[in-house]
């Protein structure tokens, strides 16, 4: 057993404003382990998600208490009998979705949806079993298998990820969750594919994951869209072609940009859009003309909450999809 700092959240209902209330304490817990499949992890970096935030206000349900944080980088320190995919030493992304490899998602290659994996994140537990940790004698659970707003963690080794000993870690943080989130959806859910039009509204973590992604992929035009005018600027730092400041014309303008444009390759053309909050991503898909309305499919990766102009904008584009198919 060993000890370390660690952010516990003992309960959701803690009053706001939270810069008040304070409702993460900074408390010395207890570590079992590594076990049998288990790493201890030193946390270098991590960072703060949308998704940390919702596990304090309750949006999410979690067992309690709990310690917060999924999205991080750290070096091994020690591994637990069986683990062969790290070693002391080795740089790691932590990874928020633990993957089995032997469940029938996994074999069909869809380890995001490993179903042992997700049981075990909702138990507050990891993929090998816990929870590991404990605060005077009690059951701390793990966030997401992970719990990285803490000195050490104490993960499944299949919530790892080797990465180069030379990356920086506060990027290294970042592959954790947004890049994942953000280049994954364009790259693998939607697969972009080069000289396609991308539309991205919410520039984040996410979004602009996205737009890298995006980038990678060979985009032939990326839109960003977002109510914050200094988001813009990044995004067109990173690349955008072009920027819409949201507001009530935003459909109409997206329309306007991605319609009878020059860059229709093979009468493929397609539209896309991204909405995401920091805890948020919907990814909408037009078939060709965006008028002529022939066809389109939306793509929901994450999890939101109700009332935010990102849904306002779905609601918006797909009514324009609805009524001109
Ligand atoms: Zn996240
Ligand atoms: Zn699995």
């Amino acid at each position: 057993m060993i000890r370390f700092n660690a952010a516990v959240l003992t309960s959701c209902d803690t009053a706001r404003p939270f810069s008040d209330s304070r409702p993460l304490q900074w408390r010395e817990i207890s570590a079992d382990g590594p076990g049998d499949g288990e790493v201890m992890v030193r946390i270098t970096a991590a960072s703060l998600c949308r998704s940390d935030l919702s596990v304090v206000t309750g949006i999410r349900a979690w067992p309690m208490p709990i310690v917060p944080g999924h999205e991080a980088a750290g070096i091994v320190e020690t591994v637990g009998s069986g683990v062969s995919r790290v070693r002391p030493g080795d740089q790691v992304v932590l990874v928020y979705q633990p993957a089995c490899g032997t469940c029938p998602c996994c074999r069909a290659g869809e380890v995001h949806l490993c179903q042992p994996g997700l049981a075990a994140n909702r138990a507050g537990k990891l993929l090998s079993g816990g929870p590991r940790l404990s605060l005077d004698g009690q059951a701390v659970y793990h966030h997401m298998g992970l719990s990285a707003f803490a000195e050490m963690a104490v993960v499944s080794e299949h919530s790892l990820v080797r990465v180069d000993a030379d990356l920086p870690a506060e990027i290294a943080a970042l592959l954790g969750c947004a890049v994942m989130c953000g280049a994954g959806t364009v790259q693998n859910t939607l697969g972009l594919r080069a000289g396609e039009t991308l539309v991205i509204a919410g520039i984040g973590g996410v979004g602009s994951s996205a737009l890298l992604g995006a980038m990678a992929a060979g985009a032939g035009r990326i839109i960003a869209v977002d109510p914050d005018p200094g988001k813009l600027e990044t995004a067109k730092s990173l690349g955008a072609s072009d920027v819409v400041l949201d507001g009530p014309d935003t459909v109409a303008e997206i329309l306007e940009l991605t319609s009878g444009g020059s860059d229709c390759v093979g009468g493929g053309r397609r539209a896309w859009r991204i909405c995401n909050g920091f805890w948020r991503i919907a990814a909408w898909r037009a078939d060709g003309q965006c008028r002529a309305g022939r066809s389109g499919h939306a793509v929901f990766p994450g999890r939101g909450g109700a009332g935010d102009w990102r849904q306002d904008c779905q609601r918006q584009l797909y009514g324009q999809l609805q009524s001109a198919a």
